[in-house]
């Protein structure tokens, strides 16, 4: 029994409904912009206090019409999740890390008081609208197929209570290459003191909804001063914590001469703990080539270690991009330059290869999980 699921639904059990009508698949792929393309199907399990979780059912993707007091809409009882399938070269379909999703997604189905469930179900059940869908997967080394599983609160009623019903489902999304040109585009990120993501005894180590919309004005504002993505900073000493929505890592020589690739720290609760970020690094310490340190480091710390050229590298780590070179930052009205893409760049490049070797099975590995 879970906590406040009652006994988990079972892929065994999945009910499935074709649709009549496929959808013809994107011409090109690598062209998809992300979240526009869904695939044929869904996947939809519902849960209520009483009777517990539904059948899970695999049908044709479909709008969902609830009351318009219903919980979600109200108070943002919402979740979701963010992985890849990737078509590999020997033309098996693999996901990356899954079960790293499912724990998150189970940590803040407890936070948002949304019923939990069994992972591994879970996962069977999304590898089958994955093998349902299938032939969404693009045949192409550059793009993949995004699934997004969601859980959403469906209690009809205005009280801030724990919703008393549920949906959870996941929907497909064929997506094209991050960085077009298929080399690294460096990034300039907007450093605005005045802005949180996140807060100590808050949820932003949650994959919540609610932390998001918040930050799509911010988003708005970096865009309009000529960056791409929101350097979050933290505390009266501006603490470095996340880029947009990747994890952040810094690999410079240290204060004490070494080498170092540094990223914050989980223990604070104001980061997202990343599927990418733990990935890089456990293949950084597996090289054993130079110190892989979760400490805090300050715009000051940074600023000292770029007037010194101290800092060799700083990138943003996430499923969207696997990780994002950046090359600038606004701070308090100040330019300041990294120099990432003038030193390779080395460990970023490196990174970028092993991963992406390891989710298009050119490499394996046991990260990848075949459908
Ligand atoms: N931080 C935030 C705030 C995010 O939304 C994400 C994307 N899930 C990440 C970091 C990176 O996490 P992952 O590597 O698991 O995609």
């Amino acid at each position: 029994r879970f906590l406040n699921g009652g006994p988990s639904f079972k892929a065994s059990e999945v009910e499935y409904r074709f649709t009549a009508h496929p959808k013809p698949k994107p011409a090109n792929p690598d062209k998809c912009k992300f979240g526009k393309h869904f695939t044929d199907h869904m996947l939809a399990v519902e849960w209520d206090s009483k009777n517990g979780w539904g059948t899970p059912t695999i049908k044709p993707i479909e709008n969902i019409s609830l009351h318009p007091a219903t919980s979600v809409f109200h108070y943002a009882t919402e979740l979701f999740e963010g992985m890849k399938a990737y078509r590999t070269e020997d033309n098996r379909i693999a996901m990356f890390r899954p079960m790293e999703n499912m724990k998150r997604m189970e940590r803040t189905a407890r936070r948002a008081c949304l019923p939990e469930f069994d992972k591994e179900e879970l996962l069977k059940c999304i590898g089958e609208l994955v093998r349902v869908d299938q032939e969404w997967v693009p045949y192409s080394n550059k793009a993949s197929l995004y699934l997004r599983p969601t859980m959403i609160g469906t209690e009809p009623s205005l009280g801030v209570n724990m919703s008393k019903s549920a949906l959870l489902y996941c929907i497909l999304c064929p997506v094209g290459p991050y960085f077009e040109t298929g080399s690294f585009n460096p990034v300039s990120l907007m450093a605005d003191p005045r802005y949180l993501r996140a807060a100590k005894g808050g949820s932003g180590a949650f994959k919540l909804g609610s932390n998001y919309g918040p930050t799509i004005r911010i988003q708005e504002e970096a865009a309009r001063r000529g960056c791409q993505q929101v350097l979050w900073l933290h505390g009266e000493d501006h603490q470095i914590t996340e880029v947009g929505t990747m994890n952040v890592f810094i690999y410079w020589i240290n204060e004490d001469g070494d080498h170092e690739l540094a990223t914050m720290p989980l223990d604070k609760g104001i980061v997202l703990p990343g599927v990418t970020r733990m990935s890089i690094m456990d293949l950084a310490e597996s090289w054993g080539e130079f110190k892989i340190t979760e400490r805090v480091l300050t715009m000051a710390d940074l600023t000292k270690g770029l007037k010194e050229k101290r800092v060799l590298e700083m990138f943003g780590a996430g499923t969207a991009c696997v990780i994002c070179p950046i090359e600038h930052i606004l701070y308090m009205d100040q330019d300041l330059f990294i120099p990432t893409m003038e030193n390779g760049p080395e460990v970023a490049g490196r990174l970028y290869r092993e991963l992406t070797d390891i989710q298009f099975g050119r490499v394996p590995h046991d990260w990848s999980h075949t459908v």
